[in-house]
C-alpha cells in the first residue's frame, strides 16, 4: 500500500468515527479498561454525551456496539435470551447480552439501575475475572472473548435509596464521572453537532451556564448539552433563538408554568 492510500484509509476511518470531544482523559481511561478486559460503569446527569462517548470508543477500538436502554420491566432473559416457539418447535434465540459476549462486541446497558433486580445476577459473573455468562435454560456458559466489554450507565441525580446499585456490583466497574462539559469545549460541541457559528454557540453555552446556576425551582434536571445542541438545530433551521429555546430547553425541562416563567426570564436575559 502506497503513502496516499494510507492517509486516505486513516481519513476514511476517522470519518467512521462518531465525532466526541474530551471531556478529561476518559477516551484513554477507557482504553486501558478495555485491553485490562475490565468493565466501565459511567456516571453522569442525561444528555452529557455518555452514548456519544461509548459509540466513539467502540469504533475507536474497532469493536461492534450493542446497546439496551434499560427499563423497569427488562429481565435477566431479556438480556440473555429465552426459548421462542418456531414452526419446527423451539428455538433458542440469543439476547443482546449473549450476542455480545458470543461477538466479542462491547456492550452497552444505559441507565441499568431502571432494570429489574434480577439482571445484576447475570452481569456479576461477567463483570469480573471470570468473564462468563452462564444461560441457565441451555446449560449453556459462555466464555467472554478479549474483544468483549461490559459498560453501564447510570444517572445519580434520578436515584433514590431503592434505586441504587448494590456495592457488590459497582465495585466490580472502574467507574468514569462525568458532567457537563467546559464551555470552550460545550461551545465547540454546539457548533459541529448543529452547524451553527461560534457567536450562536457561545450564547447557548452562556444560557446554559445561568440556567444551570438556578437551584431554587424543582427541576429534577438541568439545561443538557442535547437540549443545547437541539436548540441551536432549530435556529439553524430558521427558527428565531427565543423561540428555538422555549421549545428545546425551557419546556423540555417543566411542566410547571411557574418554573417556566422563571426560566423563560434567564432565557430572555441572555439570548
Ligand atoms: P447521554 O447518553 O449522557 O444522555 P448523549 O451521549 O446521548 O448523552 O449526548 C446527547 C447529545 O449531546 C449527543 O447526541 C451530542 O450531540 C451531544 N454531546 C454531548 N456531549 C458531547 C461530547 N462530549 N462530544 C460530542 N457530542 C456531545
Amino acid at each position: 500500500m502506497n503513502a496516499m492510500d494510507q492517509s486516505e484509509q486513516r481519513l476514511l476511518a476517522q470519518a467512521d468515527i462518531p465525532f466526541y470531544a474530551e471531556q478529561a482523559g476518559e477516551s484513554t481511561l477507557f482504553e486501558h479498561a478495555f485491553r485490562q478486559r475490565l468493565p466501565v460503569l459511567i456516571k453522569g446527569p442525561t444528555g452529557c454525551g455518555k452514548t456519544r462517548f461509548v459509540e466513539h470508543m467502540a469504533a475507536r477500538l474497532g469493536r461492534p456496539l450493542i446497546t439496551v436502554s434499560c427499563h423497569d420491566d427488562l429481565s435477566a432473559a431479556d438480556l440473555v435470551g429465552r426459548h421462542l416457539i418456531g414452526d419446527n418447535g423451539t428455538v433458542w434465540a440469543d439476547g443482546p447480552l449473549a450476542r455480545a459476549v458470543r461477538t466479542g462486541a462491547i456492550c452497552y446497558l444505559d441507565e441499568v439501575v431502571e432494570a429489574r433486580k434480577d439482571t445484576t445476577v447475570v452481569l456479576h459473573p461477567l463483570a469480573d475475572d471470570r468473564r462468563v455468562l452462564p444461560i441457565e435454560r441451555t446449560g449453556e456458559q459462555l466464555v467472554a472473548p478479549p474483544g468483549f466489554m461490559l459498560v453501564i450507565s447510570y444517572n445519580p441525580g434520578y436515584q433514590n435509596l431503592l434505586k441504587s446499585l448494590k456495592p457488590s456490583t459497582r465495585q466490580r466497574f472502574i467507574a468514569l464521572t462525568f458532567g457537563y462539559p467546559d464551555p470552550a469545549v460545550e461551545q465547540a460541541i454546539i457548533e459541529r453537532e448543529a452547524g451553527v457559528d461560534a457567536a450562536l454557540a457561545s450564547r447557548l453555552v452562556q444560557l446554559a451556564t445561568a440556567l444551570r446556576r438556578l437551584t431554587d425551582h424543582d427541576l429534577e434536571e438541568t439545561a443538557s448539552t442535547r437540549l443545547l445542541v437541539m436548540a441551536a438545530r432549530l435556529v439553524a433551521s430558521g427558527l428565531p433563538l427565543p423561540v428555538a429555546c422555549r421549545a428545546a430547553i425551557v419546556d423540555a425541562l417543566t411542566d410547571d408554568a411557574e418554573t417556566a416563567a422563571a426560566l423563560d426570564e434567564v432565557v430572555s436575559a441572555v439570548v
